[in-house]
């Protein structure tokens, strides 16, 4: 271990040295079972052998050229995402929260576009979207915005899954220009907000003109059982914010677009240098071929509701247990009480990679390769972990 590296991370003390499916393994050659895919990021697992072979082939031929030129590898990944969610144009940058600063800007420009002096975004409680200052000022947690003070203005804040909330904020402010919303908020604590949720924002947005900006890095590109979680529903957003699981662990994010909030960013606009360069555009490319041949978009659908049946059958009636949640291969637990530990427990005592988010949600993000017998170890682990920790903390 080193004492060089900034402290802004409380790592667990394990270092996975390869992967190969769900699982990890360290120096020791020890085994672990990962439940988490890297935060939503590995949905084809480890060491997918047609992404190596993706990634070898493009860094032979060609990393980086930049922006100044066209990117034919960047232009066919733009078609396919077009085709896939019924957007017309994209945005390349490198991370969640650059998609989500892109936003901002595009929803600030649009405003600026129709005379709005102070152009607001409606967000809400509970929500994440990112640590650079425009998305940490959308990002509804407190405890991640402390000490960065002044926080960006222009956002107008109202509670998840509530519609009354909105329509109150457009009473009350008339410089709204956009609505900005996780479909099921990830880091918020895997909650999933009412079916007709979306589809009563996108009814709103109509009304007054404001564009519906869906906050999709944790659940598109099939985590949620639909190659977008907009997809279960009928609303179609108006910018569509996609990273983590686009590139399995190549950095890449994008802002998608349609009809007249594609015409917002102009040259000029908006940039990045190494945003939708080959590679990483040919790493997208893969990912999508490979969750389309291998038909992992349908199963992290009954993927997550296996892992959900198992865990409310493995927790029924025990005390303790609030929910058993998710909507596809997102799952969430919600305890009575802070559960952060069961995430070191659970690597050390189980080799099983999990996660903890809103201090007492048992979080599960598994690879969508995962075998019916890897999810139900998962199941017996966590369930196992739970009820342990139930009973030792009641005491
Ligand atoms: C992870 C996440 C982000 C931030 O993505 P980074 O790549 O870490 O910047 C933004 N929005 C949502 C919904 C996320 O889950």
């Amino acid at each position: 271990m080193t004492d060089h590296l900034i402290a802004n991370y409380a790592r667990l003390p394990v270092a996975f040295e390869r992967g190969e499916g769900p699982y990890l393994f360290d120096a020791e050659g020890r085994r672990y079972l990962d439940a988490l895919s890297g935060i939503a990021v590995c949905s084809l697992g480890h060491a997918h052998p047609r992404l190596a072979e993706a990634l070898a082939a493009q860094a032979k031929t060609l990393l980086h050229t930049s922006n100044l030129y066209r990117i034919p590898l960047q232009e066919a990944l733009a078609e396919r995402l077009c085709a896939l969610s019924g957007m017309t144009h994209a945005f390349f940058c490198n991370s969640g929260t650059e998609a989500n600063e892109a936003a901002i800007k595009l929803a600030r420009l649009y405003g600026h576009r129709r005379d709005l002096a102070t152009p607001r975004i409606v967000v809400t409680e509970g929500s994440f979207h990112g640590r650079t200052l425009g998305a940490l000022a959308a990002t509804g947690n407190p405890a991640v915005q402390a000490g960065f003070e002044p926080l960006l203005p222009g956002f107008v804040r109202v509670p998840f899954d509530n519609l009354e909330a909105v329509e109150r904020a457009a009473t009350e402010h008339d410089d709204i220009v956009a609505v900005l919303v996780e479909p099921v908020q990830g880091e918020g604590g895997v909650r999933v907000p009412a079916a007709d949720y979306l589809a009563g924002l996108r009814a709103l947005c109509d009304r007054y003109g404001w564009l519906l900006m869906l906050d999709e890095v944790q659940t598109g590109v099939g985590r949620t059982g639909r190659w977008f979680a907009f997809q279960h529903g009928p609303a179609q957003p108006d910018v569509l914010l996609l990273a983590k699981a686009l590139g399995n662990g190549a950095p890449i994010g994008a802002l998608l677009a349609r009809d007249a909030a594609a015409e917002v960013l102009g040259p000029g606009t908006h940039g990045s240098t190494f945003g939708g360069n080959p590679l990483a555009c040919r790493a997208a490319l893969t990912v999508l071929d490979v969750l389309a041949e291998e038909d992992l978009v349908t199963r992290a659908e009954a993927l997550g509701e296996r892992l959900r049946d198992g865990l409310r059958e493995a927790l029924a009636g025990l005390d303790g247990v609030r929910e058993v949640r998710g909507l596809g291969a997102m799952v969430g637990v919600e305890l009575d009480r802070p559960c952060g530990e069961l995430v070191a427990r659970a690597l050390e005592e189980r080799q099983l990679l999990i996660n903890v988010t809103a201090g007492r949600v048992v979080r599960l993000l598994p690879p969508l390769v995962l075998s019916d017998a890897e999810a139900d170890t998962i199941v017996r682990h966590v369930a196992d972990l739970i009820r342990d920790f139930l009973s030792a903390t009641r005491s």
